[in-house]
C-alpha cells in the first residue's frame, strides 16, 4: 500500500488508509484535512472532538489510547499512523503538571505503538518535541542552535521532555526489532489558527495574540509578560509544519529530525511583531510566570539534507494569518457572553 502521486495538474490520489491520533487537537485537525485532500483515506482518534471546527477525517471515533483496547481498535484496518495524542500544554501547564503528563504520555505512546505492531502496521510517525533537549545548552538567550545530537548526554527540564525522549527510543526499538518504518519528528513551537488560545494550555503566540487582541478592542496598551520577555526562540507556521510531516513520512529517515524555524525571536520581539499586525502600541509589563528554557532555536542542517527542505513560511505571515483569527474568537467571545468587547478580560488566563 504506497503513495500513489498522479502527474496531471499537480492531484494526489493515495490509497493508503491512515489514522491520526491526536485529530482533535491542533496539528492532528490540520494534517487529517491535508490528508484527506491529498485522497488518503484518513481515521481520526482522539478525547475530544476538534474544538474549531468539523473534522474532515472519514473516520472519527472518541478513544483513549491510554487504554489497550482504545488503541488496539484504533489501528485496526488502517496502514499508516501518524502519533500525535499528548497529555500536552503551554510552559504554564508543562511546568506544573509533572506526573500527569508523564504518566499519560507514557501509556498512550507504549500502548498504540504495540498495538500498532499487533495490527501490521507498516509506518509510524512519532510527533517528539525540541523538549527533549538538555537544559545545559539552553541557558543563553543567544544559544548555538540545536542539532539533532545534541539530544545526549540527556537533561530535558520537565517530564514532557523525558517522555518524548523515551517514546523516541521506543519507536526506534520498534524500527529495529520489529520493522516497522518508523519516523520521529522534533517540533519547534509550531502555532497557526485553530490552536488553543485561552484556558491555561495555550503556547505564547497564542496567548500573546489573544492579550494583544483584548487590550486593542478594549483601547488598552499593557500587555503582562511572563518574565522579562528576553527568552528566545523560533516559531514554526502550521502549514510547514502539516507538510514537513508528510515530506517525512514518506522519506526513508528513521532517525529524530528538528521540524521547526531557524530564525530566533526573543518574546519581546514577537510582542512587538503582533503589536504591528494589530496595529498598536503595546506597553509591556513584565510579571513572574513559567519562562521555560532560558533560549532555544533550531538547526535545520538535517532537514535540509534529508528532506531537501525546510519551513518556508515567514514569522510575520504566519502571525498575521494566526491574530487574524484569535481576534474574531476573543470578538465571538465577548459577544457571547454579553461582556462586549469594551469589557473583555485582557488577562483572562495567563499565557
Ligand atoms: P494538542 O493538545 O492540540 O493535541 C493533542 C491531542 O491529543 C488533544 O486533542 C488531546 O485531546 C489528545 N489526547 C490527549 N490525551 C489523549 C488520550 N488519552 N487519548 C486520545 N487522545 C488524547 O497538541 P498539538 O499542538 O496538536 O500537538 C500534537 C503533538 O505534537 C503532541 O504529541 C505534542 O506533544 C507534539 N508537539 C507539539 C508542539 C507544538 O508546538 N504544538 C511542539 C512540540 C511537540
Amino acid at each position: 500500500m504506497e503513495f500513489i502521486r498522479k502527474s496531471q495538474g499537480g492531484k494526489v490520489g493515495n490509497t493508503a488508509r491512515v489514522l491520526v491520533t491526536g485529530a482533535g487537537g491542533f496539528i492532528g485537525h490540520h494534517l487529517v484535512s491535508s490528508l484527506r485532500a491529498q485522497g488518503y483515506w484518513v481515521r481520526g482518534v482522539d478525547l475530544k472532538h476538534p474544538e474549531f471546527g468539523a473534522s474532515d477525517a472519514h473516520e472519527f471515533e472518541i478513544r483513549d489510547l491510554r487504554k489497550w483496547e482504545d488503541c488496539l481498535c484504533s489501528t485496526a484496518g488502517v496502514d499508516e499512523v501518524y502519533a500525535l495524542a499528548a497529555d500536552m500544554g503551554g510552559m504554564g501547564f508543562i511546568s506544573a503538571n509533572h506526573a500527569q503528563i508523564l504518566h499519560n504520555n507514557s501509556l498512550i505512546n507504549l500502548n498504540c505503538i504495540e498495538a500498532a505492531r499487533q495490527n501490521g502496521i507498516k509506518r509510524y510517525l512519532y510527533t517528539s518535541s525540541a523538549c527533549i533537549y538538555p537544559e545545559y545548552r539552553q541557558t543563553a538567550t543567544n544559544c548555538v542552535p540545536l542539532k539533532e545530537e545534541h539530544a545526549y548526554p540527556a537533561a530535558p527540564q520537565d517530564a514532557y521532555g523525558w517522555e518524548k525522549l523515551i517514546s523516541e527510543r521506543l519507536c526506534i526499538h520498534y524500527g529495529q526489532d520489529y520493522g516497522i518504518a518508523t519516523r520521529i519528528v522534533r517540533f519547534h513551537n509550531i502555532f497557526g489558527p485553530f490552536g488553543t488560545w485561552m484556558g491555561g494550555r495555550e503556547k505564547a503566540p497564542a496567548a500573546l495574540c489573544r492579550k494583544i487582541a483584548a487590550a486593542r478592542l478594549e483601547g488598552l496598551h499593557e500587555i503582562e509578560i511572563w518574565g522579562d520577555g528576553e527568552q528566545t526562540r523560533s516559531f514554526c507556521y502550521i502549514d510547514d509544519c502539516v507538510s514537513g510531516l508528510q515530506k517525512l513520512m514518506r522519506s526513508d529517515y528513521c532517525e529524530p529530525l528538528n521540524l521547526g524555524q531557524d530564525r530566533m525571536v526573543s518574546i519581546n520581539e514577537l510582542v512587538d511583531i503582533i503589536a504591528n499586525i494589530a496595529g498598536m502600541r503595546a506597553i509591556k509589563k513584565y510579571v513572574p510566570g513559567p519562562q521555560g528554557v532560558r533560549g532555544r532555536n533550531s538547526d535545520n542542517t538535517r532537514i535540509r539534507e534529508v528532506l531537501r527542505w525546510e519551513p518556508q513560511i515567514s514569522l510575520e505571515e504566519g502571525l498575521r494569518h494566526t491574530y487574524e483569527w484569535i481576534e474574531k474568537q476573543v470578538i465571538e467571545l465577548a459577544a457571547e457572553y454579553s461582556f462586549g468587547v469594551a469589557t473583555f478580560p485582557v488577562n483572562p488566563i495567563s499565557p
